[in-house]
């Protein structure tokens, strides 16, 4: 089909494809150093993930400094700590305040918004994309651009465009579980928080489940008996109140900002995983509603506390922790992750361990050592976000370019965070100077974060 002749709906110099957190992170970079910029998303809203998809706490590096290698990062927990929404650490956030938060620091840069927008299908002319093609209540239309960014989460541009990608476990080529998570608000918090200790007195089983001092619930249970609640979760399945998979993986804690409301990373979808499946993303969408109703009927009929809470939210966005990933001119291998590797063009630094879910984790190191230079983190090069066989096409975000079980540690916001902010930035080198992205220095695109306020241990 030939789309050429279709109207052009917008045009800018840097198009990045998506708003999520890596989308936000490129397009500020790009427009902070004066570059022509339009995010194009399907919702109406920036944040993807972290606010559509009510995705929070962000994971500590697992480096004691926790550099969290992005000035935008600063830029946004101070904001947001002056909402009274964010963490000192800049790790905590109401997640609709952060939409907020990202819609303000883009529009003050200068950042044009595309909102209710698919990115259905792109032009390609000798190795450079030319166009989106997308959909949105005006019909079929033509985004034009000199360099994209595809933050789509899912490579949707770079695969549309041909580009290689690999997808899922290698072995059984399923992608990590899927899970829709939710907000149960008015919960009381002193009642539950006491009837945690309780369980733990009782049980003396002290895995999942905390109620500090400063009042924060953290709570969880996942297959096996050796959690806090264990036994009530197995009372309520043998009672037929919940089903097995409820306690596969069940996760919920405080949220900054929000008094007596829990935050809960379930349910998990163990079957239906493909995060480019319509049919999958539906099966998700409808059967979470219904298994988050039933996990409500729980808290109410077994735990203390929850007498008088309800759903305050449930996301709009199913979490898809993972689905394809770019080959990129550098692909972060297992063993690059393994082993601490480090790089030249590294724009991000993380020791956020390998994290793959499923009722089985099959995960062995092959005897993979770490090399023991005192270094205790991998890094990300700046070539694993430069689209191989494209001159002007950037991958960000959770699908960059990486193995299945690299990628099940870098997706984390962290590092997303700093490949949004480090494609933005490789963008703008490349306009200003007229070269491509393979050939924009990493180590410049580095230096241009630290002098910004990025910080790298
Ligand atoms: C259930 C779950 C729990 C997690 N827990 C944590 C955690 O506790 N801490 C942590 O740090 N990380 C966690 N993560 C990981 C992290 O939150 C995500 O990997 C990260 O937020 C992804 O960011 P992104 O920018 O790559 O993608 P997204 O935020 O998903 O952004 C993609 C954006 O592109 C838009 N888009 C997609 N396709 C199109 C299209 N074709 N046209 C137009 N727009 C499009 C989407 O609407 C979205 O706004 C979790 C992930 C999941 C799923």
């Amino acid at each position: 089909m030939d789309y050429s002749k279709l109207p052009v709906f917008a045009e800018a110099e840097v198009v990045v494809c998506g708003g999520g957190t890596a989308g936000s992170f490129a397009a500020k970079a790009a427009a902070d150093l004066g570059r022509d910029v339009l995010i194009v998303e399907q919702f109406g809203s920036l944040g993807g993930t972290a606010t559509n998809g009510l995705v929070l706490p962000i994971m500590h590096t697992h480096i004691p400094s926790n550099p969290q290698c992005s000035y935008i990062s600063n830029i946004v927990r101070d904001r947001l700590l002056e909402l009274g929404s964010g963490s000192e650490n800049g790790a905590n956030f109401d997640p609709l305040v952060l939409k907020v938060v990202l819609e303000e620091i883009c529009v003050e840069a200068g950042v044009k918004l595309l909102y209710h927008t698919f990115i259905a299908e792109t032009i390609v002319e000798d190795g450079k994309v030319t166009a989106l093609v997308v959909a949105n209540k005006n019909g079929l239309g033509l985004v034009k651009g000199k360099i994209f960014i595809d933050a789509t989460a899912d490579g949707d541009v770079c695969v549309r465009s041909g580009a290689e990608y690999s997808k899922g476990n290698p072995e059984t080529g399923k992608n990590q579980p899927i899970s829709l998570r939710y907000i149960v608000s008015n919960v009381d918090f002193e009642a539950f928080g006491a009837f945690i200790n309780q369980t733990l007195n009782e049980t003396k089983k002290y895995n999942g489940a905390t109620y500090t001092e400063d009042g924060k619930i953290y709570v969880a249970c996942c297959n096996g008996d050796q959690w806090t609640f264990a036994d009530i979760f197995n009372a309520a399945i043998a009672a037929g109140d919940l089903e097995p998979d409820d306690k596969a993986y069940w996760q919920g804690f405080t949220i900054t900002g929000r008094p007596s409301c829990l935050a809960f990373n379930n349910p998990e979808f163990f079957d239906e995983t493909d995060g480019t499946d319509p049919e999958h993303l539906t099966k998700t969408q409808v059967g979470g509603k219904r298994r988050i109703l039933r996990q409500l009927q729980f808290y109410k009929k077994y735990l203390k506390g929850f007498e008088n809470a309800y759903i305050s939210d449930v996301a709009a966005m199913v979490g898809i922790r993972e689905s394809r990933n770019i080959i990129t001119e550098y692909v972060l291998s297992a063993e690059d992750l393994l082993c601490r590797k480090k790089f030249d063009d590294m724009f991000c630094q993380s020791n956020y361990p390998v994290d793959i879910h499923g009722k089985q984790l099959n995960f062995s190191n092959d005897g993979i050592k770490p090399i023991d230079d005192g270094k205790i983190w991998y890094e990300i090069p700046y070539r694993s976000l430069v689209v191989k066989g494209f001159d002007n096409l950037y991958i960000t975000g959770r699908c960059l370019g990486a193995e299945f079980l690299a990628q099940s540690s870098l997706r984390v916001q962290h590092s997303v965070r700093a490949s949004g902010e480090a494609a933005g930035i490789g963008a703008a080198l490349a306009l200003e100077r007229g070269i491509t992205p393979k050939e924009v220095d990493g180590a410049e695109v580095r230096a241009i974060m630290v002098k910004n306020g990025a910080e790298f241990a």
